[in-house]
């Protein structure tokens, strides 16, 4: 499965009649169109630059409400701030643990076995799986 672009995102979002701003579809675009798992900082600097007067609260909101309709994923890290994945395909991340890079990588192939999580009353709607490693860069520079 592709992942889904910014417009197919827009347009399935209005088809739901959900209605954008120019400043959140803004939001919804920079996190579309970047591989990368910006934290919410990351995102207003990119883009205050388009408009000058939004408030942090603004793009906080507005992860929240994306999130919430299914278009974007947020992926906390204990006490590191959450970053924010326009990717909506299952698959699985490698985290570097020096410079704290999130790349994609596909969905392991292998069937996971799942623990019979029904047995102890959870009703699961998601996973989320993590290769914790370093990244080329970061290795080089630690040997
Ligand atoms: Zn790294
Ligand atoms: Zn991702």
């Amino acid at each position: 499965m592709q992942r889904s672009s910014f417009i197919e995102t827009l347009a399935d979002l209005k088809a739901r009649g959900v209605r954008l701003t120019p400043q959140r579809q803004m939001i919804l675009k920079v996190l579309k169109e970047t591989h990368e798992h910006p934290t919410a900082e990351e995102i207003y600097k990119q883009v205050c630059q388009e408009f000058s007067g939004m408030s942090m609260a603004t793009v906080y909101n507005t992860l929240h409400r994306l999130k919430e309709l299914g278009a974007i994923k947020e992926l906390s890290y204990g006490d590191m701030s959450s970053r924010y994945d326009g990717n909506d395909t299952e698959h699985a991340h490698l985290v570097c643990e020096s410079c704290g890079e999130v790349v994609d990588v596909p969905a392991p192939v292998l069937p996971i076995v799942t623990p019979d999580t029904e047995a102890l009353g959870y009703e699961v709607t998601s996973f989320r799986l993590e290769y914790y490693g370093l990244c080329s860069l970061c290795r080089t520079q630690v040997s």
